[in-house]
């Protein structure tokens, strides 16, 4: 018997218990959705630590940060030893981890700051000022198309040359200037101790490349690396895992190509379909159970994805009794219809005894969700959203970040300008100067403990309009690290909203209250750690890399419908899954079907294999039957053609709102 009283082959099929107790080694599980992947890979674990591996031997990279909790609870509650020092998180996560060590050796500090795509943005637009690149007489990229340049080429491992000769054809007069641009960024980055997204990865690599004793440090510790939904790495995460992975140590990746949805974020299918090649000797394993889904869900996913052309051969079996209910193809007569169909559905499944956290409504793209979040809110039914403007990502939540970020990391520019251009009278004019004021002040190189600020930034000009309030500035920084030791996070939230930033959203903003209490929810959350440099690293983490579902207000609410892009739905699974907006030109995509690239297509139609397998026992799909705020004018609108993939006999078709109500106690 194992430590951990695992009856492993109870709990696994002969497929994935093969997998499970295989030797150590380099081995892909390569299976359909619902199949047990991911379970696969928790079990491994637990097997691994029966087996006498150390947690802190093994490495598990998932895709969201919110996956790698629910994996690491589970073999909590599977194994009885502590694996607090076992890693597990996004590669981005772990890369960021990797760094903070490390970041001296690359000339960092390791307190350096993370950019979002909002910072990535001003530096950038700094540079190109910088440049002086005559833009007047051709239009140069803006800085949101530079950062996608940039991030193309670090993801792709693609050229300069190929990304802006591939997808952006039309600013290749320019290419000398960009190369310019990206030489300055680099140098701009390194000089305000700060890295963006694609950094955690990149630099992870060029630390792992340019130091193999730093490189052997971890290839020593990770013996066994476990990595989840491996079909939407890209090159540079391939590259990590492959370093890592280097000599002896043993790998298992889990994936499935059907449902490789990433390729616009440089994700290759191809790192899957090469596997073997990739790892001489490697075992493939596959599983052909679904457990997931109902027969009647699973056929139909089948018949999805069978118009596809590459990918490994499967043919999924459910291991689940039929219900002799068929997913419904609903037609519905347009958006508010659609929504009112949805929540209307949604209560009646409640009644049949299907709690809301059971349940989500999918859609290609945000704001396709819009009618049905007001529908919900108008029939005060309780939703949570993991798409979209996200907690993290507001305004306002970056503003107060600002603050601590500048106090913990000297020579973050982005931060310093954001926190002063908040006071009235100060501009980007009036900001670059007291930039260089505390630049000339020769105190940015200086260790800990930081100085009294007020001592120092009072000598500093600040416009004569803005006086009053440079001064609450000066003393509200004195307030985040009194004495030269920084407060706890919530402290110093607490003190950047009482000292000016109150007065800042009062003075500007209608929805004063909202802000306020979003603030106080930052404040709270901020209680959950001690170390500043921690709480900063989670909250970029948290608002640009994965879908983490904080965007809600009613975080702690359970009894909840989910509303989620598919993209964010991945590896997830509700019992009722409302599938909307199946109309052509929507999904798929309108930009898609115009540009006729099958490839792309393709894509769309594993996005739809992903969405339709999400669901176990209820599937609506629906289409309205007309858009009238569509800006194209097509008023009248195609059901979307994914659908004609469906032989007729696997749907039920309903109509809905057309002559009378679907239901006829409820007119629509
Ligand atoms: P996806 O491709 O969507 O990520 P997956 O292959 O990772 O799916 P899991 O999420 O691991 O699949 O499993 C799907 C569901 O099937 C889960 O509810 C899981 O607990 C269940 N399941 C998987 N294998 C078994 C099994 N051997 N016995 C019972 N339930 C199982
Ligand atoms: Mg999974």
């Amino acid at each position: 018997a194992h430590a951990s009283g695992i009856d492993y082959v109870a709990a696994l099929n002969t497929e994935q218990y093969a997998a499970v107790s295989s030797p150590p080694g380099k081995a892909l599980v390569i299976a359909g959705a619902g199949s047990g992947k991911t379970r696969t890979l928790t079990y491994r674990v637990a097997w691994l630590l029966d087996h006498g591996v150390e947690s802190r031997q093994i490495l598990l990279l998932t895709f969201t940060n919110k996956a790698s909790r629910e994996m690491i609870e589970r073999v909590r509650e599977l194994v009885p030893q502590d694996i607090s020092d076992l890693w597990a998180g996004t590669f981005h996560s772990i890369g960021n981890r990797i760094l903070r060590r490390h970041a001296e050796d690359l000339g960092f500090t390791r307190s350096f700051s993370i950019l979002d795509r909002d910072d990535q943005k001003s530096l950038l637009s700094a540079v190109v000022a910088s440049c002086e690149i005559d833009t007047k007489q051709r239009r140069f990229p803006k800085p949101d198309v530079l950062a996608s340049i940039f991030s193309l080429i670090e993801n792709t491992g693609a050229t300069l040359e190929q990304v802006v000769a591939g997808r952006y054809a039309y600013f290749y007069d320019w290419i000398d200037e960009i190369a310019k641009v990206k030489e300055g960024y680099a140098a701009k980055k390194q000089a305000t101790n700060s890295m963006d997204f694609d950094d955690l990865l990149g630099q992870t690599v060029r630390l792992f490349e340019e130091q193999p004793e730093v490189l052997a440090l971890y290839q020593k510790r990770f013996r066994h690396l476990l990595v989840d939904e491996y079909q939407d790495t890209n090159s540079v995460q391939g590259r990590m895992i492959f370093l890592l992975t280097g000599g002896s140590n043993s790998l298992m990746a889990v994936g499935d190509d059907a449902q490789s949805i990433y390729s616009w974020r440089g994700a290759d299918m191809d790192h899957i379909l090469s596997f073997p090649t990739t790892w001489p000797g490697s075992k493939v394993f596959k599983i052909e159970t679904n457990y997931r889904s109902v027969p009647e869900i699973l056929d139909l996913s089948n018949a999805a994805i069978r118009a596809n052309t590459a990918g490994f051969e499967k043919d999924l079996r459910s291991s689940r009794q039929g219900t002799g209910i068929k997913p419904a193809l609903v037609a519905v007569e347009d958006p508010n219809t659609q929504a009112a169909f949805v929540a209307q559905r949604i209560l009646e499944l409640r009644d049949e005894g299907i709690e809301l956290e059971e349940m989500a409504v999918l859609y290609r793209a945000h704001f396709q969700s819009l009618e049905v979040q007001m529908e919900l809110t108008r029939r005060g039914i309780p939703f949570g959203i993991t798409s979209g403007l996200r907690f993290f990502e507001q305004a306002h939540i970056k503003d107060v970040a600002a603050f601590l970020r500048f106090v913990t990391n000297r020579k973050d520019e982005v931060s310093f300008k954001r926190m002063t251009m908040l006071l009235p009278g100060i501009g980007p004019g009036a900001a670059e100067k007291l930039w260089q004021s505390w630049l000339n002040s020769g105190f940015i190189d200086n260790p800990q403990p930081p100085p009294k600020w007020s001592d120092l930034f009072l000598q500093f000009k600040a416009p004569k309009k803005s006086a009053k309030h440079w001064e609450q500035l000066c003393y509200t920084l004195d307030e985040l690290s009194p004495d030269g030791e920084f407060v706890a996070p919530s402290q110093m939230i607490f003190s950047v909203l009482e000292g000016v930033y109150d007065d800042y959203i009062k003075e500007n903003f209608d929805n004063y209250d909202n802000r306020r209490s979003d603030i106080e929810q930052l404040s709270q959350y901020g209680g959950n750690f001690t170390d500043i440099e921690e709480f900063l690293a989670q909250l970029s983490l948290m608002s640009a890399v994965d879908g983490e579902p904080t965007g809600d207000r009613s975080a702690n609410d359970d009894e909840k419908v989910t509303l989620s892009s598919i993209h964010q739905a991945k590896g997830l699974e509700w019992k009722a899954v409302f599938l909307i907006w199946l109309a052509d030109g929507q999904f798929p995509n309108g930009r898609i079907l115009d540009s006729d690239d099958q490839a792309a297509l393709e894509e769309e139609r594993r996005l739809f294999y992903v969405a339709l397998t999400r669901a176990k026992d209820d599937l609506y799909l629906s289409y309205p039957m007309m858009n009238p705020k569509s800006y194209t004018g097509d008023i009248i609108t195609r059901p979307s053609r994914f659908l004609e993939d469906f032989p007729a006999e696997m749907v039920e078709e309903w109509k809905v709102g057309m002559d009378r109500g679907w239901n006829d106690d409820e007119p629509f």
